[in-house]
């Protein structure tokens, strides 16, 4: 089987609100990149979850308008049907 992530490949674009003041929320990547060994960020963040999904890509989404961040679990697509 072969999952992707639509966000990760483009095929979507982010449409979350924000769940604190129903502004728009920009897509600042996967949580991948801000989490690590040597990250310098304590996350205080919401969780998006999506459909229940436990496999989902997590994405950092950023709300410009109260400055928090959101965490989103993409659900994945399978595309296993196209190869
Ligand atoms: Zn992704
Ligand atoms: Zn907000």
């Amino acid at each position: 089987m072969s999952y992707i992530c639509p966000l990760c490949n483009g095929l979507v674009v982010p449409e979350q609100a924000c769940p604190h003041c129903l502004q728009g929320l920009s897509e600042c990547g996967k949580l991948d990149d801000y989490t690590g060994p040597y990250s310098p960020y304590s996350l205080q963040t919401s969780m998006v979850e999506e459909d229940g999904n436990e496999n989902g890509c997590m994405h950092m989404l950023y709300c410009h308008h109260c400055h928090t961040s959101t965490l989103w679990s993409v659900a994945q697509w399978d595309m296993s049907g196209n190869q």
